[in-house]
């Protein structure tokens, strides 16, 4: 079997793999370099809606939102609450709309090629990359790669929960939704496993995504997460309704630090390089700044520099060890936070824009006791875990 050179070879075409893409070829020094996206497949196959907060007029993907929020709401234990969110909106993009986006652009470059591909090896030699799948086998010179081995990383994290969410889009009999509000977080629901959520984004004002989401380490089954939606849909909106879709999938919360290189040297991206904030589960903002990043550190020839933590890491890891050990305490820091400080300034902390002096005003804000019974924690060792791992 005869091997392919490429210039470049990414592996894993999902949302950072694409990003990645589309990052190359529109960089200005960008000069024709062929490109080989290897991909099983299996982001493709997963319909899904991506949101994130941006600025507009200034977003690479403003022009696939499909649907825009001004507002955001929250429900607490002191009510329910709706504010702007300027100078941001919320952005809605489905996923179906991503990806013809990025296959039109590979039908418009015939130096760009797409095969559906499972990759099971990838050497480095001192040339470059050899990359083997299951049908091939390939050579270039630099190696993107999506893949990460979720085995390693639940072994060497002291915190690995799941974001694990269930919703309906739901067309309901009267005219219930503000659709000019998405809800980030309602807690007012079931709580016994873990710290869970109401996730909504109305798109009409009797047309809605609904979704129940809880961090835990614990398996849901779906008759849980179906009985919870629906108790929840009949109290707060009290219509019936009818479900035209659903979403439901795994996204990791966890302290493992992720590198910017796989251990075969290929450059990590998405997932793969910890680009999914472990608090959050938001992750598109953070792909498309790392790409843009990346293409032109690659395009110009620049070194590709590993990581360096930073605070914002510090922060997360005394996030993620209250919600695993006191996910009551979690949840009230949470509500505490979107009651006492402006929805801008939190989104602005989340996206790490934030300087010392408006992070120190927002933790003045919260309980610190927990954070600082936390702290110590930060210091033990990491264990090798056996935490049962969820598949999506
Ligand atoms: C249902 C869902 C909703 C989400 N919603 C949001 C949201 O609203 N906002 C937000 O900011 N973030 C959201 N996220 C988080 C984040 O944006 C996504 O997880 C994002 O898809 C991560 O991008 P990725 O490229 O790393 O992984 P993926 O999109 O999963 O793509 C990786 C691809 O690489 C393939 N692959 C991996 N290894 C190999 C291999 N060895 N050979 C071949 N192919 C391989 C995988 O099969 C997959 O197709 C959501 C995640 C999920 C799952």
């Amino acid at each position: 079997m005869t091997t392919q050179a490429y210039d470049i070879i990414i592996i894993g075409a999902g949302c950072a793999g694409m990003q990645m893409m589309r990052a190359l070829l529109q960089h200005p020094m960008y000069n024709g370099q062929r490109i080989l996206l290897l991909d099983d497949g299996k982001s493709i196959q997963q319909k899904k809606t991506w949101c994130f907060w941006y600025q507009p007029g200034v977003h690479p993907y403003q022009h696939l939102i499909s649907k825009q929020w001004e507002q955001l709401s929250i429900g607490t234990r002191s009510g329910f609450q709706t504010n702007a969110i300027a100078p941001y909106v919320y952005g809605h993009i489905h996923s179906t709309d991503f990806f013809d986006f990025h296959f039109s652009l590979i039908q418009q470059n015939p130096q760009i090629e797409y095969a559906v591909e499972q990759v099971l090896l990838t050497k480095k030699r001192e040339d470059g990359f050899y990359v083997s799948t299951d049908h091939q086998s390939y050579f270039a010179k630099q190696v993107f790669s999506s893949s990460w081995d979720q085995k390693i990383a639940t072994e060497h994290s002291r915190v690995y929960l799941q974001q694990q969410f269930y919703g309906w889009q739901i067309e309901t009999e009267k005219k219930v939704f503000n659709a000019a509000a998405a809800t980030l977080m309602d807690f007012r629901t079931a709580q016994d496993q873990g710290v869970s959520f109401i996730y909504a984004l109305p798109f009409a004002d009797n047309n809605a995504l609904i979704e129940f989401t809880s961090f835990s380490d614990k398996p849901f089954d779906q008759q849980y997460f179906e009985t919870t939606l629906t108790d929840f849909i009949h109290k707060k909106f009290k219509t019936t309704f009818k479900i035209t879709r659903r979403e439901q999938s795994v996204i990791p919360m966890t302290d493992y630090v992720f590198q910017r290189f796989t251990h075969e040297g290929s450059i990590a991206i998405g997932t793969a390089a910890g680009m999914v904030k472990p608090t959050t589960g938001y992750a598109f903002n953070r792909i498309l700044k790392d790409c843009l990043q990346l293409a032109t550190q690659v395009l110009t020839g620049k070194e590709v520099l590993g990581f360096k933590k930073n605070r914002f890491h510090f922060y997360d890891q005394l996030l993620l060890q209250i919600i695993q050990k006191k996910p009551n305490e979690a949840r009230y820091i949470l509500e505490t936070l979107f009651e006492r400080v402006s929805f801008n300034h939190i989104l602005r902390f989340l996206d790490e824009d934030t300087n010392l002096w408006q992070e120190a005003c927002l933790f003045a804000q919260l309980p610190k006791i927990s954070f600082l019974q936390t702290i110590p924690e930060l210091w033990k060792p990491i264990p090798f875990t056996n935490i049962p791992v969820i598949q999506s």
